[in-house]
């Protein structure tokens, strides 16, 4: 593929890329997907650490747009494992036919749109020159990973791992002294993995966070029966949610019940596991009054399944709301503390200073360690995006104009970039939903507005300044009405160094967002600027 000429070029063969390929192929349009990993997958090709699985249910957490599939493809688990999604994966692109169109271990290094031309020059980083009329960035919100500066990582004498980047050999800790350092949701699937394997485990916590049970087991047979005879109802029920799954809805402010009530309610969704707690009152996010119900209640749970009861505090979490910071789904986390094997370090207290060859050091001591483990996330929603120098209109650059904080029309397009657009980009639900349902929604809509376009003979598609302020503003003030600013999290840009602090996630919910975003489309794609071959005059002519 040294040159090539495509209608589409898409970055990322995740669920993302993998669906987007497939509707510009229905669409008669030539496409090519071009990812940096040797396979398909994306997040579930790259994150292979002890325990990895979804925590949105198996039966949701799969992809929508084929009655087929979803009758022939069965899992085994109430929440799969990272090989099992890998395998779905593989089986999808196998399915549809999807891999010759594919080009691995290629990493995009340049997009810029030529105004001459009004196509997209893409680069590589094997010196692939590709033109393409459209540029799809399927390059995933988890897909760059954060690992922290520490002093002396560089001497450290045994082995390290990232769980963003978790090595295809197995990893075997038996008889090892481990340390983990994270307690996101990585950390929190791993620990009590890697607790039953390794001689000791250290856990270096910085901020406690809210989990709530996985009640995870083999799929029940019932469940796998009412998706298969009801599928398409539920999903429509999950397009339309808040986000983007088929939870029972409550129409109830925690603020209104007794306290013998409202905990009966919190007890109901905590036994129904995953994210139906969170759904217990419609206030959680919005009441401080109503959140702090929930935090008491998430700190009772965290006291009845630790023993220690100054490990148990240490496991609290105060310093955020209930589920402001993304809120973990665990199969014995906490309990994972009783182990004698497994140790917990407040590194809020005393921090990491550094990294030495036989362990690390925090507040002064050192603990040694034969592995460490890096739990520490990722630069969210925009790390992959600002990774390639994306140069649009005028050579405006995406980093340049995204300096103070990303700006989008619907997390979707960017002004001064046509015809590129950012699958599940900043300004969107994405990260914040069910990511399949939103994945899926976006994918059409691009693939809809693809189809508009060339059955118009259109050019060039661009969102408008005033359109995309606009969107930045609503985006923001949505946020305003929450408790998500009083975390800092990666919702928030707080975990990378110097990164804005702004809202990257829309919290408006995915069934409003999807509302705006068919209305939009309807209303001939308001707020973007739609150019026909014919209305185009060429720079070179003075225009
Ligand atoms: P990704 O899967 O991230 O794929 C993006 C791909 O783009 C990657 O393969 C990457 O290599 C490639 N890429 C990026 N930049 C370039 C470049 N410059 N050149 C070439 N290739 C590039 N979401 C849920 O809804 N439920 C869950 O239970 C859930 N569990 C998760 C568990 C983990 C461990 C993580 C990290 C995330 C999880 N997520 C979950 C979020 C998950 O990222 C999404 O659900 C989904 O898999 C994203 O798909 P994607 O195709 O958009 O992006
Ligand atoms: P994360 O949520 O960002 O957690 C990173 C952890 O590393 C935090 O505990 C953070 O502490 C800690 N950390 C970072 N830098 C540190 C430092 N210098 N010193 C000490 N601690 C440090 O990342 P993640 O766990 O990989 O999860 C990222 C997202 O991926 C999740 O939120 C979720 O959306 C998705 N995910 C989902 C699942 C699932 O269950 N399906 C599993 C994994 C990931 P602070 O909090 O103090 O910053």
């Amino acid at each position: 593929m040294a040159t090539a000429d495509v209608d589409a070029l898409i970055v990322g063969a995740g669920f993302s890329g993998i669906y987007m390929l497939k509707r510009c192929r229905e669409l008669g349009l030539s496409a090519r997907v071009i990812d940096a990993a040797t396979d398909v997958g994306g997040t579930w090709y790259w994150n292979r650490y002890p325990g990895a699985r979804c925590d949105v249910e198996s039966m949701s957490y799969s992809y929508s747009f084929s009655d087929e599939l979803q009758r022939d493809w069965t899992w085994t688990e109430r929440y799969a494992q990272q090989p099992e999604i890998l395998d779905y994966v593989a089986h999808v692109v196998e399915r549809f036919d999807l891999r010759r169109d594919m080009r691995f271990e290629t990493r995009v290094t340049s997009a810029a749109f030529d105004e001459t031309s009004n196509r997209w020059q893409v680069e590589t980083d094997r010196g692939d020159n590709i033109s393409a009329k459209y540029c799809v960035m399927a390059t995933g919100c988890l897909s760059t990973t954060n690992l922290p500066d520490f002093r002396g990582l560089e001497s450290f004498e045994g082995d390290t791992y990232h769980t963003g980047r978790w090595p295809h050999e197995a990893v075997d800790f038996t008889g090892k002294r481990v340390g983990i350092i994270g307690t996101g949701s990585s950390g929190v699937q791993s620990t009590p993995v890697i607790a039953a394997e390794a001689a000791h485990l250290t856990v270096f916590q910085r901020t406690p966070n809210f989990s709530v049970p996985a009640f995870h087991g083999p799929i029940d047979p019932d469940v796998v029966k009412m998706w298969k005879t009801r599928h398409r109802e539920l999903r429509q029920h999950a397009r339309t949610s808040r986000i983007g799954d088929i939870f029972e809805v409550s129409e109830t402010s925690a603020l209104d019940l007794t306290r013998e009530a409202r905990d009966a309610e919190f007890e109901r969704r905590w036994g129904q596991g995953s994210f139906n707690f969170l759904a217990s009152f419609t206030d959680l996010i919005t009441s401080r009054a109503a959140n702090d119900f929930a935090v008491d209640f998430a700190h009772k749970k965290i006291r009845q399944r630790v023993d220690d009861p100054e490990v148990a505090e240490l496991l609290c979490p105060k310093d955020h709301p209930f589920g402001t910071k993304r809120l973990c789904v665990d199969t014995d986390y906490f309990e994972t503390f009783n182990r004698d094997n497994v140790s917990l370090v407040d590194v809020k207290a005393a921090p990491i200073e550094e990294i030495t060859p036989r362990g690390l050091r925090a507040g002064g001591k050192e603990f040694e360690l034969d592995a460490i483990v890096f739990a520490t996330g990722f630069d969210a929603m925009t790390g992959a995006l600002l990774a390639i120098d994306i140069r649009g209109r005028g050579g405006i650059e995406f980093k340049e104009k995204w300096s103070d904080g990303p700006k989008t029309y619907l997390g979707l397009a960017v002004a001064g970039f046509p015809n590129l657009f950012t699958v599940t980009g900043p300004g969107s639900p994405s990260v914040l939903s069910n990511m399949i349902t939103s994945i899926e929604q976006h994918i059409e809509w691009i693939a809809d507005c693809m189809g508009y376009m060339e059955a118009r003979d259109l050019t060039t598609i661009e969102a408008s300044r005033e359109a995309e302020d606009k969107w930045m503003r609503h985006v923001s003030d949505v946020a305003d009405g929450t408790l998500f600013f009083e975390s800092n999290t990666w919702y928030v840009g707080a975990n990378i160094p110097g990164k804005p602090r702004v809202i990257y996630p829309y919290v408006g919910g995915v069934g409003a967002y999807r509302d705006i975003c068919s209305k939009i489309a309807a209303d001939g794609y308001a707020g973007f600027t739609l150019v026909s071959a014919a209305e185009h005059v060429s720079p070179a002519m003075g225009a």
